[in-house]
C-alpha cells in the first residue's frame, strides 16, 4: 500500500488477537512499529515474534526492531510515558492505531457500576488519551499523521447485555468524525474499521465452543466469523496514501453484519 513504508506507527493493545495482527501488517508494509501492551510482557514478545518472522522476505524492512511499550491507556500519566517512548524511540509519529478494548457483559439494571467505568474508561477515555497526545505531535510537528480507532458494528448495533461496550463505541463514532471534521485542514485524517464477530482472545467464550460458534456464524451473513488479518488489511488500507480522501468514516469489515441479517428472510 502506498506511504507506508518508513512510517512511524503505534498500536494499542498489540499483544494479541486484531493489536497483533496490524502489528504484522505494518510490519509487511515496512512501517517501524511501537506495540503497546497491558499486561503481558510475553505476549507482546510473541508480537514482536511475529512481526519479524512477517518482514523476513521484505528487504529494509522498517520494523527490524519492533519497540514494546507497557501501558494502561485509561491512565493519563501512562499514556504520555507511551508517547514519549514512542516518539523517542522511534524518533517520530505518524500513525496511531486505537485498538485497545475490553468487553464484560451483564444486564443494564444490575452490572456493577465499575465494569461500566472500566470499559468506558479503556474503550473511550483511553483512546481519546491517545488520539489527544497524537493530535498534540501532529500539530506541533506539522506532520499529515492519521488515526485509526478499532470500533466494532456495535457502534451502530444495539446489544443488549453489553451496554457500556456499546455506549463506548457510540462514542467512538462520533469522537472519529468530530476530530476528522476539527483537524481535516490541517491534512490530518481519522477513520475507524468496525469490525464483526472476529477470531481472537476478547470471544473465547464462543470460539472455542462449537454450538455456540454455529450459532453466531449462522447469524452472519456470509456464514462465518473474521479473522484478525481481514481486520488488519482494512486498517493498513485506511491508514496509506491509498485512502488519502478518506476521513471520519467508519469502514464495517463484518460479513454484512451492519445489513439487517433477520430480514434476509421475508417476515410477512
Ligand atoms: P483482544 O482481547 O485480543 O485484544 C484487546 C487488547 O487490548 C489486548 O491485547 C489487551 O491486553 C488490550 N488492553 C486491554 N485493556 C488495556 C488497557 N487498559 N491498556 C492497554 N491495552 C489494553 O481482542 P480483540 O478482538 O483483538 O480486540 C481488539 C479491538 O477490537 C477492541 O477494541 C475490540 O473492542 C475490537 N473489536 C473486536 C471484535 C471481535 O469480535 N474480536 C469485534 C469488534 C471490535
Amino acid at each position: 500500500m502506498r506511504g507506508l513504508k518508513g512510517k512511524n506507527v503505534l498500536i494499542t493493545g498489540a499483544s494479541s488477537g486484531i493489536g497483533r495482527a496490524i502489528a504484522e501488517q505494518f510490519a509487511k508494509e515496512g512501517a517501524n512499529v511501537s506495540v503497546n501492551y497491558h499486561s503481558s510482557l510475553d505476549d507482546a514478545e510473541e508480537t514482536k515474534q511475529a512481526m519479524l518472522e512477517s518482514c523476513k522476505a521484505i528487504e529494509n524492512c522498517g520494523s527490524r526492531k519492533p519497540v514494546l511499550v507497557q501501558a494502561d491507556v485509561s491512565k493519563e500519566e501512562d499514556v504520555t510515558r507511551l508517547f514519549d517512548e514512542t516518539i523517542s524511540a522511534l524518533g517520530g509519529l505518524d500513525i496511531l492505531i486505537n485498538n485497545a478494548g475490553i468487553q464484560m457483559e451483564g444486564p443494564s439494571h444490575e452490572i456493577e457500576i465499575s465494569k461500566v467505568d472500566k470499559m468506558m474508561d479503556v474503550n473511550l477515555r483511553g483512546a481519546y488519551l491517545c488520539a489527544r497526545r497524537a493530535l498534540q505531535h501532529f500539530v506541533e510537528n506539522d506532520v499529515k499523521g492519521v488515526i485509526i480507532n478499532n470500533s466494532s458494528v456495535h457502534e451502530v448495533i444495539p446489544r443488549p447485555g453489553y451496554l457500556a461496550y456499546t455506549m463506548s463505541k457510540g462514542g467512538m463514532m462520533n469522537m472519529t468524525r468530530t476530530l476528522a471534521l476539527e483537524y481535516a485542514r490541517r491534512g490530518i485524517r481519522v477513520n475507524a474499521i468496525g469490525p464483526g464477530a472476529t477470531v481472537t482472545p476478547i470471544n473465547d467464550d464462543w470460539i472455542n465452543d462449537p454450538e455456540e460458534r454455529e450459532k453466531i456464524e449462522e447469524f452472519i451473513p456470509m456464514g462465518r466469523a473474521g479473522t484478525p488479518e481481514e481486520m488488519a488489511i482494512v486498517t493498513a488500507f485506511l491508514a496509506s496514501d491509498d485512502a488519502a480522501y478518506i476521513t471520519g468514516q467508519t469502514l464495517f469489515v463484518d460479513g454484512g453484519l451492519t445489513l439487517y441479517p433477520g430480514f434476509r428472510e421475508p417476515i410477512t
